[in-house]
C-alpha cells in the first residue's frame, strides 16, 4: 500500500497543467502566473516628496530660526512636474507624491515650518540632507524581476503589477471540475428522508465548497445509486465536461461498491486504489489515456473525504492551475502539542484538531464519520503509526485555509 507521499507524488507525475491565458489584471487574483515578470518601470518612478511641506538646498539644511529664512519661489503638487530648481536662500511648497525640485537636499514637513505673510518660511528645526525624499528606485529597478512563473497573485503581488501599467497577466487555467456522490442511502438537500435508513448528502455541497475555495470552477453536482451501469454512464458524461472528477463513496470492496470497476469502464486508468493512511485508506486516483483527466474516487466518510481531498486533490488542482513549490499544499507551521497525541494503528493518522497560539490540541472524535469535531477543526497533524506526540513536542500542522 502506498504512503502518503508515495501517493502524492505519482498524482501530482500525473496531473497535467492546463492551457495559460491571458486576463484582466484584476481577474487573475488568486491564480497562478505563466510568465516571469520584469520591472518596466523604477519604484518610485522619480525622487520625491515623502510629505506636505518645503524642498530646499543642501545649504539651507542644519539651520533654523531666523537664520534660515527662505524665500518660496514656486509649489510642485502631485502630479505636476519640478521644472524651477531651488537653490540657496530659497524653498519650493511641495505636496506627498510630488517629484522635488532639481537642487533639492531635503524637505522639511510643514509643521516645522512657521509661514510669513510675506512669502517667506522659517525653519523651526534643522533639516538633515535627504530627509522626508523618496528616491527614485529604492524600492524597486527597471530591469529587475519582480515576480516568478507559478507565484501566487495576491493582493499585493497584484498592487505590484499595477505599479508597471500592466492591464491584463498570463496565468495557469482554472481547472474545471464535476463531482458525483455515491450511494443508495443519499438523500438531496431539502428533499424528506424517506426512510429511517437515509441520510442526507453531505459530501456533495462539502466537495463543491472545497473545489470553490481551492480556486477551481465546479461545473455540476451529481449523484448516483450504487449500479455499475449508471455510474459508469454518470461518470463518462462527467468526464466529457470536466478536467478533473471527483466521486465521493463506493471505492471500498463492498458489495456495493462500484465506483473502481466504473472508473475503468468510463476508460480511466487506474493507477492505485488505496493509501496507507488514517481517515481514508480507500483512495483511487484513475487517468484518461489522453493524459488530460483525472479522476479521484474519496472515500464515502466526509472525514476521509474533506482530508483525502486536501492532501492529494488540492495539490493536483494546484498543478494544473500551474503553482508550484509551497502553493501545491495547505500551509504548515510548527506549533507544539498541547496533550500527548498516539497513534496505535498501523496507518499514518491525521489528527484534527485546533491552533489556539502556539500549540496544536486534537478536537473531539477522531473517527471518519466524525464531521462535527471537522468543523471546530483549524489544522490537521499527521502522526506516524505506532507513535506517540508527547506533549511539549513540536509537530507539523497543515492550516486549514479559512480558519
Ligand atoms: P462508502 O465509502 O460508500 O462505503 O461510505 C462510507 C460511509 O460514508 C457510509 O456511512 C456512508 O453512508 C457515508 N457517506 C457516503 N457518501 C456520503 C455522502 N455523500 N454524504 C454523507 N455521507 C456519506
Ligand atoms: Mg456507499
Amino acid at each position: 500500500m502506498l504512503t502518503t507521499t508515495d501517493a502524492l507524488e505519482r498524482i501530482l507525475a500525473k496531473t497535467p497543467q492546463l492551457a495559460t491565458s491571458e486576463v484582466a489584471l484584476d481577474a487573475g487574483l488568486g491564480r497562478f502566473l505563466a510568465q516571469p515578470m520584469q520591472a518596466h518601470l523604477s519604484l518610485p518612478r522619480f525622487d520625491q516628496s515623502s510629505m506636505d511641506g518645503y524642498a530646499i538646498a543642501g545649504k539651507n539644511c542644519g539651520s533654523s530660526g531666523d537664520r534660515s529664512r527662505l524665500q518660496v519661489i514656486s509649489e510642485v503638487a502631485a502630479g505636476s512636474e519640478a521644472t524651477v530648481a531651488v537653490g540657496d536662500g530659497q524653498a519650493v511648497r511641495v505636496f506627498t507624491g510630488a517629484p522635488v525640485p532639481p537642487g533639492t537636499a531635503a524637505v522639511i514637513m510643514q509643521e516645522d515650518v512657521t509661514a510669513h505673510p510675506d512669502g517667506t518660511v522659517t525653519l523651526d528645526t534643522p533639516a538633515e540632507p535627504g530627509e522626508f525624499i523618496r528616491r527614485a528606485g529604492a524600492d524597486v529597478c527597471a530591469g529587475q524581476r519582480i515576480a516568478e512563473v507559478g507565484q501566487r497573485i495576491t493582493p499585493s503581488l497584484l498592487a505590484v503589477l499595477a505599479t508597471q501599467g500592466w492591464a491584463n497577466v498570463t496565468v495557469g487555467g482554472i481547472p474545471k471540475v464535476g463531482i458525483l456522490s455515491t450511494g443508495d442511502e443519499l438523500v438531496p438537500l431539502g428533499a424528506p428522508l424517506p426512510s429511517s435508513a437515509c441520510i442526507y448528502n453531505s459530501n456533495g455541497p462539502m466537495l463543491k465548497a472545497l473545489v470553490v475555495s481551492s480556486g477551481s470552477e465546479c461545473v455540476r453536482v451529481e449523484h448516483c445509486r450504487d449500479d455499475l451501469a449508471t455510474l459508469s454512464d454518470c461518470l463518462r458524461d462527467l468526464s466529457d465536461q470536466c478536467d478533473v472528477v471527483i466521486v465521493s463513496g463506493g471505492v471500498s470492496v463492498g458489495d456495493h461498491d462500484h465506483v473502481r470497476p466504473a472508473m475503468l469502464a468510463a476508460g480511466y486508468e487506474m493507477d492505485f486504489w488505496r493509501v496507507r493512511m488514517k481517515p481514508g485508506k480507500p483512495l483511487a486516483f484513475g487517468v484518461d489515456p489522453t493524459g488530460c483527466r483525472l479522476a479521484f474516487g474519496l472515500p464515502g466518510n466526509p472525514v476521509s473525504a474533506f482530508v483525502t481531498f486536501w492532501l492529494f486533490v488540492f495539490p493536483s488542482l494546484r498543478r494544473m492551475m500551474g503553482a508550484t513549490g509551497t502553493d501545491l499544499s495547505l500551509p504548515v507551521v510548527s506549533v507544539s502539542a498541547s496533550a500527548e497525541i498516539h497513534n496505535k494503528g498501523d496507518r499514518a493518522h491525521w489528527f484534527r484538531g485546533r491552533i489556539t497560539g502556539a500549540h496544536f490540541e486534537p478536537l473531539g472524535l477522531q473517527e471518519s464519520h466524525a464531521l462535527f469535531s471537522l468543523s471546530k477543526a483549524n489544522a490537521l497533524v499527521c502522526v506516524e503509526p505506532e507513535c506517540s506526540v508527547a506533549a511539549g513536542t513540536s509537530v507539523d500542522a497543515y492550516l486549514l485555509p479559512w480558519q
